[in-house]
């Protein structure tokens, strides 16, 4: 029977329109204010596959009971449109068969979905377009069923890295602390502001993925995602002088020659130059350095790289 166009018009796979009615606030449309007027869609199965056992996969034709239910779908229209999905519970009579009946379900609603599936890809799909979460999911779902919705959708556009010979770590920090009360021991916990970040250093491919918080074990669990084949092509990784990385790479990627990256080995060397400066000041003036002191006034001087002192300025002059 092909379909009729209200069917075609609603658009939802598996299923037809039996008919539509207007109501000006229905008590079972759970997430619609009472009082809300709306389109009542009301729909059965079509997919043939629903009535397949969901133990055994032997079609059943022998009805128990019907059910309805309302899942939440995509909106369409000024006016919320509420879907009421008028299910079939069918017995399973295979003898051998553990399952007594099973209630039809399809692609778009499987078994205990309260969501149309079209509904959530499209809730992803606006997160990954950059809307905030609780916006994209505002009035259809709460949080983190919208931010599940955006992993899943992550998940199918990110591409594999590809292996890379040059590999960089790093670490990034989000925020202010934050504090989230645990469920199940009712007590406080501080929410993970750390990533730790992969780059291809080597090659084109910039950010190749994060893992929570600086641990090692997450960062030997990134690693041990990608396979033994993508970690033997690692030959040199890049760090800040972090003893958990270097302690995690050396598990993981045994064989590959880690290396501390420029930046943090000049921070270092001008944090010891300064220790040496404010020392100097106080043994020889006995208190801290002032405006009036020229070495304090010249304090960045000494941390300027050399190539970025004019010759009047260099060192080797003599005349700083
Ligand atoms: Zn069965």
């Amino acid at each position: 029977m092909s379909p009729d166009g209200t069917t075609i018009l609603f658009g939802l796979p598996g299923v037809r329109v039996r008919r539509v009615e207007h109501v000006a606030s229905h008590p079972v449309v759970g997430h619609l204010r009472p009082g809300t007027p709306a389109r009542l869609v009301h729909v059965v199965t079509t997919d043939p596959a629903a009535a397949f056992c969901l133990a055994c996969g032997v079609v059943s034709s022998s009805v128990r009971q019907r059910r309805t239910t309302s899942p939440r779908d995509v909106p369409y229209g000024d006016q919320r449109l509420a879907v009421r999905w008028h299910k079939v519970q069918y017995a399973c009579r295979e003898r051998r068969c553990p399952r007594k009946a099973f209630t039809e379900q399809i692609p778009e609603l499987p078994a205990g979905a309260r969501l149309t599936g079209r509904l959530r890809r499209q809730v992803g799909a606006a997160v990954g377009d950059g809307q905030a979460v609780s916006v994209a999911g505002a009035g259809l779902m709460s949080w983190p069923i919208s931010h599940a919705a955006f992993i899943v959708h992550a998940q199918e556009l990110l591409a594999e890295p590809t292996a890379v010979t040059v590999l960089g770590i790093d670490e990034t920090r989000r925020g202010r602390p934050r504090w989230t009360r645990c469920e199940t021991t009712n007590t406080w916990m501080k929410l993970e502001r750390f990533e730790t970040n992969f780059v291809d250093l080597g090659g084109r491919q910039g950010l190749l993925g994060q893992a929570s918080g600086r641990r090692k074990d997450n960062v030997i669990a990134w690693l041990d995602e990608r396979g033994q084949d993508w970690k033997d092509q690692v030959q040199i990784v890049a760090m800040d002088p972090c003893a958990t990385y270097r302690s995690a790479i050396r598990q993981a990627l045994p064989n590959a020659l880690i290396v501390a990256d420029h930046f943090h080995l000049v921070a270092l060397a001008n944090k010891a130059v300064t220790e040496v400066r404010r020392r100097v000041t106080v043994d020889t003036t006995g208190r801290r350095g002032t405006a009036q002191d020229p070495i304090w006034a010249k304090r960045t001087r000494l941390l300027r790289a050399k190539e970025r002192l004019s010759p009047r300025r260099s060192p080797e002059c003599g005349t700083a």
